[in-house]
Parts: structure tokens; C-alpha cells; sequence
């Protein structure tokens, strides 16, 4: 990084984010930062680049559309909307969508659509989950280090265990609007809880008439071996929730809800939400996963093989290992020997790569986080 940029980020940028790189450049599974170091890439923008850096067919999409129509508002019909709304539907089996910019406000959405549904106003959500940064997915945000300072926030939320069902069947009751969780908790640090967890919520939703929401922001697109990582469970939620790996760093989000739960005239919108380019992105990015997706679960598994002396834990290509105290310091080496991992919490080394991460790729990455970890 240029001494320049790192003067300007400390006296102009609000100071929020620690961080020493600078990325400028990505192909692939690969990224270069401003000194000309090539790294190979498990972070992808934190889950968020799932068809690689600037793939070409996300690239050639977003610059067509931009030539043709940028923004026109939701006063019209939106070039590339519903048709993305069409090919969500199909690949989460549910009724209808509506689009957002960003995963909060995705859950925002979701918030707003089992009130107002619903006509109850209290949630549930888990211990460790993490469900964005805006007021309302704040308050069912776990991390009291991040929602504390901002309380009192709405709406009322509680928290239980991850995994404790009996725990979830006392605090669920007729005032419910809606259970929050996600398929495996990814800021967490990738925490899997076992199958049956999901039925559990389903079945004492289904008693309370609460619903469930099931954020699939990190977890969906493909990222665990099926489009949704619900799907590998067999439980079908009544809201899921998309953003990360949707659109390839294109911003976008999406919820999508089963029949008969659905925004009425003037219950929800947004600006630039479902935008021309951001439905074009996507669009072009869910080409791509149709191609990758049946490669991923063999990728997961070749990662989870070659770092299996670290006991790691995941699902397709969402690993994660507990590291401990020397998490950063991991994430340190492993930049230096050219691969970038990421820390999540409590010290959990967090591995969301590409989708499209090639078996060398995983080769050299395996062998670099093998070394720094020893
Ligand atoms: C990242 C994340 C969010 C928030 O998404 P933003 O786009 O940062 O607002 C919500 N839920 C989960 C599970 C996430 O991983």
C-alpha cells in the first residue's frame, strides 16, 4: 500500500476497520495487491466472490447492461428482475422474492414481512448468530460487543444456545413472529449444529405459529455443495434470506418466502434495490454456480482432507478450524506465504474461498495454512 493512501484512509476514513493491504487487482481464485504479490484467495471478499474475481461472464453482463440501463427506479419494470426473481424461486423452491442491497437488509425485509404477516412483534435467534449491522438485524444479532452500545433496539429479540432445542421450545410462544438461524453459523466461525436441530426449530415453529427464517447470506449460492445449505437438511423454511455470493461483489440481497407470505402495495421497497445491474450480475453469477456447483462438495472435501491433522470442520467449500489466541498470527504467515484466510470469532480460522478454486489451487493453499498452523 502506498504511504499515500494510508495517509488519506487515517485522516479522511472513519477508522472502523483494521487493516494493513491493499487488494487493487483479481482474477480467479487469485488477487494482487499494490506491491504486485499475487495471494490465492480463501476469503473471496468474505463469501462474497463466489464465481472468482472479475469472472469474465459476470464482467461481460454487468458491462452490457450498464451500456444499456443502469437504474430506472421500481416506479417501472426492471430490466433482469424478474427474471433473477423467477431463478431464485426455482433454486429455493419457495413462492416469491423481494431484493435488497445487502444482506442486513435482506433480514430487515424479513423482520418487516413476519410482523406485518404475522401480527406479532417479538424474534428469536441464537447465541454466536450473526444477521447484520442495520438497527432491526442488529437487535437479533447475537455479539453483545457489537449490539450492546446501541441498545434499545427493536424489535425485542432473545437468545438461545445454538443446538439447544428444549431451550428454543420455551422462549417460542404465541407473540413469536419469527425464529432467525442460520444453516451454519459462518462470523461465528463456522459452527455446524447436527441435522435434527433443524426439524426441531421447524416442528416448534409450526406449534407456536411463528416462522422461520433461515439467513442464508454466507451459507447459499452454492457455497456448502448445495444451492441452500438448508437443502442438505430436508427442512423447508418460510423465509431465506441471500446476499454474499449472489451477484460475485455485485451489492445485492434477497429474501424469498413460501406461498402466501408476500409484501402488499406499499409494505416494502428501496431505491436501487433489484437495480438493473445488480439483477444482471446475478443473473450471469447463478450461470456460473449451475456449472461449478456439482464440482464443490469434491473441492470441500480435498481441503478438509489435506488439513485433517487440524481438525477441521465444514461443509463444501465453509471450513473452518479452532485456532485459538494464534489465530492472526496464522492469517499473518499464511498472507506472507501467499494465501489469504481470514480470523472469524472466538479464534476460528475461516476458509470461504472461490467456488471456482481449482485443485492445485487448494493444493498450494493446504499446504501453506498446514505449515503456518504447525
Ligand atoms: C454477512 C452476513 C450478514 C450481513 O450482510 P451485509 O451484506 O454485510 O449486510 C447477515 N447474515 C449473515 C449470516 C452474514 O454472514
Amino acid at each position: 500500500m502506498t504511504e499515500d493512501s494510508r495517509v488519506l484512509d487515517a485522516r479522511y476514513y472513519m477508522p472502523a476497520f483494521g487493516r494493513t493491504m491493499k487488494v487493487v487487482r483479481g482474477a480467479g481464485s487469485r488477487v494482487w495487491d499494490d506491491q504486485g504479490r499475487e495471494y490465492i484467495d480463501c476469503v473471496a471478499g468474505i463469501a462474497v466472490c463466489s464465481t472468482g474475481h472479475c469472472h469474465p461472464a459476470v464482467v461481460e453482463a454487468i458491462c452490457d447492461q450498464a451500456r444499456r440501463l443502469i437504474h430506472c427506479s421500481n416506479l417501472y419494470y426492471v430490466p433482469n428482475q424478474a427474471e433473477l426473481a423467477e431463478k431464485l424461486v426455482g433454486i429455493t423452491g419457495l413462492s416469491k422474492a423481494f431484493f435488497s442491497n445487502s444482506g442486513a437488509e435482506a433480514n430487515e425485509g424479513a423482520i418487516k414481512l413476519a410482523r406485518v404477516r404475522t401480527g406479532r412483534e417479538k424474534f428469536v435467534a441464537f447465541v454466536h448468530g450473526f444477521h447484520g449491522r442495520t438497527c432491526g438485524s442488529l437487535a437479533v444479532t447475537h455479539k453483545p460487543a457489537i449490539r450492546e452500545p446501541f441498545e434499545p433496539l427493536s424489535p425485542a429479540c432473545t437468545f438461545v444456545d445454538y443446538g439447544d432445542l428444549d431451550a428454543l421450545a420455551e422462549v417460542v410462544d404465541k407473540d413469536t413472529a419469527g425464529v432467525f438461524v442460520e444453516p451454519i453459523q459462518g462470523e461465528a466461525g463456522v459452527l455446524i449444529p447436527p441435522d435434527d436441530f433443524f426439524r426441531g426449530i421447524r416442528d416448534i415453529c409450526d406449534d407456536a405459529g411463528a416462522l422461520m427464517i433461515v439467513d442464508e447470506v454466507q451459507t447459499g449460492m452454492g457455497r456448502t455443495g448445495k444451492w441452500l445449505a438448508i437443502q442438505h437438511t430436508g427442512v423447508a423454511p418460510d423465509i431465506v434470506t441471500l446476499a454474499k455470493g449472489l451477484a460475485s461483489g455485485f451489492p445485492i440481497g434477497a429474501l424469498v418466502a413460501r406461498e402466501g407470505l408476500e409484501f402488499g402495495k406499499s409494505e416494502h421497497g428501496s431505491t436501487f434495490a433489484g437495480g438493473p445491474l445488480a439483477c444482471a450480475a446475478a443473473l450471469a453469477t447463478i450461470g456460473v454456480i449451475e456449472e461449478v456447483l456439482p464440482d464443490v462438495p469434491a473441492k470441500g472435501e480435498r481441503f478438509m482432507k489435506g488439513l485433517s491433522s487440524h481438525n477441521p470442520r465444514g461443509r463444501g467449500l465453509m471450513i473452518g478450524i479452532s485456532v485459538g489466541d494464534r489465530c492472526p498470527e496464522v492469517q499473518r504467515i499464511c498472507a506472507e506465504n501467499g494465501v489469504l484466510v481470514n480470523c472469524a470469532a472466538d479464534g476460528n480460522l475461516r476458509l470461504i474461498p472461490p467456488l471456482v478454486i481449482t485443485d492445485e489451487e487448494i493444493d498450494t493453499a493446504v499446504g501453506v495454512i498446514n505449515a503456518a498452523l504447525d
